[in-house]
């Protein structure tokens, strides 16, 4: 049965309120097309609203920022109980908005260890004293930034949601969330549950609504402080030029992928052929780390291709809500157009189809689990992102090589090598241009580790210590002794 939807307005100084054009715009469910509810599509006029309540909220004098760290910490520790109570409601909602497997839906109730942890690190933020000259103390207080704009991709919207609106919390700013138009309805039903939590009035604000409307007035505002975006290269680059527009905001940008994943000759296809699919199958390719270049060894190239055709071939794509389902479909009829555009760019260019290729019946937004091998370097399917289930296999001589090709991309958010031998691992390591390297895995970390990317993959990182010091301003104290 579909899970009840619960809101659809605003969520705007704690009311639930219709957007003042009064507008509303379809929410879908990939697996049918079909609509599921009709959301209140923000616009400027709903974010004026929104960032001035969050800026109320933010005076000095107001109830949030009355409160100890230690304060803010246990609100946020009253909201990762909730989101445990709820789960089973929040994941069935996340798979129906979004067609996210329920098992993975399921599988990342980590959100609520992620909430603990950050919950854990308010009262955590601390200054410096400094060895400053002359007769003079000198100390640094670190505080809240302010107003913070956080703007939301589709593909992970609970969890992104919570990991940055907590992190924003913590640091002790007021924020103005804008989710992706694709999947408005978790962000509602979270805010829901802070505002039960006892997350003050006016502290976070939802405002749904699109990229060119609630996002650039959102991006533009001369009372935000800062924006947290996640999503594409090409919004990140408009969003750092907004952010510069009215006022000097601070920027936190995660953006896309085009990781490569080393697998060398001594490793054991039994991990590396399993590894390698779940770093680009999962979700069906729609993750930001997707080891979309699969760079495989001479030595064991023609046996790997076979296996990793025989693990794709036994991927079961089906309707998320059903617990056995291992994909579902994209997100929606543009993404999967465009996906199967880049399957047909790898064919034309001569890449070798050795699974799949196809979408999958005629109702939903399904494609086959594909695997290409002989992919070269300068073909499309090995440069841009594809944010699909495409594993493009690529063969390489020495590990010396693979580094260049691995670096010779825009790109640097996460990279992976599979190997037996220390150095090979080393020296992959310290030399690939990435924000993540993993080896002998390709996924974990947990909120502790900084996630980020170089190059033109972001600009600052997210999780841990890190993130929360880039919602504080470093103010310095001098006294005359
Ligand atoms: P997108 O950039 O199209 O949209 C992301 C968000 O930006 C949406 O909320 C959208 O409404 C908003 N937006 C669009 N135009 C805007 C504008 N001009 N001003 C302000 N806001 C605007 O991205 P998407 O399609 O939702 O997500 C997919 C992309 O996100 C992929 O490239 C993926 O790699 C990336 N991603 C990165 C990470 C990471 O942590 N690095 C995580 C998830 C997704």
């Amino acid at each position: 049965m579909a899970p009840e939807v619960k809101y659809t307005k605003l969520f705007i100084d704690n009311e639930w309120v219709d957007a003042k054009s009064g507008k509303t715009f379809d929410t879908y469910n990939p697996h049918d097309g079909s609509v599921i509810a009709k959301v209140a599509e923000g616009d400027k006029a709903d974010i004026d609203l929104a960032v001035a309540a969050a800026k109320r909220a933010f005076h000095r004098n107001s109830e949030w920022r009355q409160l100890d760290a230690s304060q803010r910490g246990e609100i946020l520790r009253k909201f990762s109980d909730l989101v445990e109570r709820d789960w089973q409601y929040l994941a069935e909602l996340e798979s129906y908005n979004n067609g996210m497997v329920i098992s993975l839906a399921k599988a990342l109730k980590v959100a609520v260890n992620i909430i603990r942890y950050i919950a854990s690190c308010a009262d955590k933020i601390k200054g410096d004293t400094i060895a400053a000259d002359g007769e003079v103390f000198s100390y640094t207080l670190r505080q809240p930034v302010g107003v913070s704009g956080i703007i939301l991709p589709w593909n992970f919207p609970i969890y992104i949601f919570v990991n940055k609106v907590c992190t924003a919390l913590a640091a002790g700013c007021t924020v103005v969330v804008k989710p992706a138009e694709q999947t408005p309805l978790t962000a509602l039903a979270l805010v829901a549950l802070m505002a039960e939590a006892g997350v003050p009035k006016g502290v976070v604000n939802v405002v749904n609504g699109f990229g060119p409307g609630a996002g650039t007035a959102l991006t533009h505002h001369v009372d935000v402080a800062k924006i947290s975006f996640t999503g594409s290269v090409e919004v990140g680059k408009l969003i750092q030029q907004a952010a510069g527009t009215n006022n000097l905001k601070r920027i936190t940008l995660e953006l896309g992928g085009k990781s490569p994943l080393v697998v060398m000759n001594d490793a054991d296809l039994n991990i590396a052929v399993p590894i390698a699919a779940n770093a680009v199958f999962a979700h069906q390719g729609q993750v930001c780390v997707a080891a979309s270049r699969l760079f495989v060894q001479s030595g064991i190239y023609d046996k790997f291709v076979e296996a990793a055709v025989k693990h794709a071939k036994g991927i079961k794509v089906g309707n998320p809500a059903d617990p056995t389902s291992q994909n579902g479909p994209q997100i929606d009829g543009e993404i999967m157009s465009k996906v199967l555009g880049y399957i047909e760019k790898g064919k034309k260019e001569g890449a070798k189809l050795v699974c799949g290729g196809n979408r999958i019946g005629t109702t939903g937004y399904y494609v086959e689990p594909t695997v290409f091998a002989d992919v070269t370097d300068e073909m499309t399917i090995a440069k841009e992102e594809i944010f699909g289930p495409v594993q493009s296999i690529l063969k390489f001589d020495t590990l010396e090589e693979v580094i260049d090709r691995a670096n010779d991309t825009s790109y640097g958010l996460s990279a992976g090598i599979i190997t037996t031998n220390v150095n090979n691992a080393l020296q992959f390591a310290k030399h690939v241009e990435s924000g993540i390297v993993r080896v002998n895995t390709y996924m974990g970390g947990g909120p502790q580790s900084p996630f980020g990317g170089f190059k033109d993959s972001g600009i600052g990182r997210e999780n841990g210590m890190d993130a929360l010091l880039a919602y504080t301003e470093v103010k310095n104290v001098v006294i005359s002794l």
